[in-house]
């Protein structure tokens, strides 16, 4: 059984859509919510502001949640969130990286501002919530970060060359938080999700809306953020299914020095490209070691 118990979450932007999906299925196991959603005023909320609603929708089933409205694109807001949850609840265990925005243009068309805001929002509000919250766990010796990333980051998607490259670093920065975090306790996956949400209106075809609802997806956000969490991973969602996605390397073709030329790249690309044997690469100096072995193998030279 996956609980919560004793455990304290951080959700942003979980007024709605899939922040508050987590949000909900963490209080119902038993975890202590802070309801992060954009605004400037801090601890006060009004009772009627989207995270006050799902504040009360917690407490309604028995659970305990407080609502903090702040901009994680500025650090000073954040760092006063943590605080405010340190001081509440004495831990922060869980931090889920959620909020976001939209900016979609054509790269032709988008502004650099329009591409900043959407950089600030998901790049460095997850950077400045993990740097937050970062000392607490590595002092506990626990925790567990979930970003939010997205198939458009991953595999692309036209109209969204902010949103793809704000969501593609969020992988990078998972791949080395998960390294960093590794002897301190501290888990850090990627959730690419796909739902029905005030993000996607109109941009999802109405017969498969009833299929891609935010709670088709909290469960496997709730699994990255348990204790049995794996790390380092990219966890596809939606509609019900799950799946992990992986960056693959093709084993590689070694040129010898006299043969290292565009044309000889060109000539044996069909070799070089060919994802029969393609490996999985711990780190990046994992993948130089392997270029160094097959070089040296290549050439009869001892390591
Ligand atoms: P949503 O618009 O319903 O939720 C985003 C929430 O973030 C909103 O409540 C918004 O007010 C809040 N927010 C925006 N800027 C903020 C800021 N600066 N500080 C704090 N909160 C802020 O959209 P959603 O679909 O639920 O998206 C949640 C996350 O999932 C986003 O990171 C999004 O990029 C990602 N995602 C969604 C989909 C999808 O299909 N819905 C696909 C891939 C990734």
């Amino acid at each position: 059984m996956i609980e919560f118990d004793n455990r304290v979450a951080i959700v942003t932007g979980a007024g709605g859509g899939l922040g508050r999906a987590h949000a909900l299925a963490l209080a119902a196991r038993g975890a202590k919510v802070v309801v992060n959603d954009v605004g400037t005023t801090g601890g006060v909320v009004g009772a009627d502001s989207p995270a006050a609603r799902v504040v009360a929708e917690i407490e309604d089933a028995g659970g305990e949640a407080f609502a903090y409205l702040c901009d994680v694109g500025d650090f000073d807001s954040v760092e006063q969130l943590v605080a405010a949850t340190v001081q509440r609840w004495g831990r922060i265990d869980i931090l889920v990286n959620n909020a976001g925005i939209l900016r979609d243009k054509s790269f032709a068309k988008v502004s650099l501002d329009e591409f900043r805001q959407v950089l600030d929002v998901h790049l460095m509000g997850s950077v400045h919530c993990t740097k937050a919250v970062w000392p607490h766990m590595v002092a506990q010796g626990y925790g567990r970060i979930l970003m939010t990333t997205s198939a458009s980051g991953i595999y692309g998607n036209f109209g969204q060359a902010n949103y793809g490259a704000a969501k593609s670093a969020l992988v990078g920065l998972m791949n080395v938080l998960a390294i960093e975090g590794e002897r301190k306790g501290i888990r850090v996956n990627a959730l690419a999700p796909t739902a029905a949400t005030q993000m996607t209106d109109g941009l999802i075809d109405e017969d498969i809306l009833g299929l891609l609802t935010p709670e088709s997806i909290a469960p496997g956000a709730v699994f990255l953020v348990s204790e049995r969490a794996p790390t380092k991973t990219i966890l596809a969602a939606g509609a019900g299914v799950f799946a992990v996605a992986h960056m693959k390397e093709t084993a590689g073709v070694y040129l010898a020095e006299d043969a290292r030329s565009p044309e000889a790249v060109a000539a044996r690309w069909a070799e070089i490209s060919d994802t029969s044997e393609q490996v999985s690469t711990a780190s990046a100096f994992d993948q130089t070691k392997r270029y160094a072995e097959i070089a040296s193998a290549e050439i009869g030279l001892a390591l």
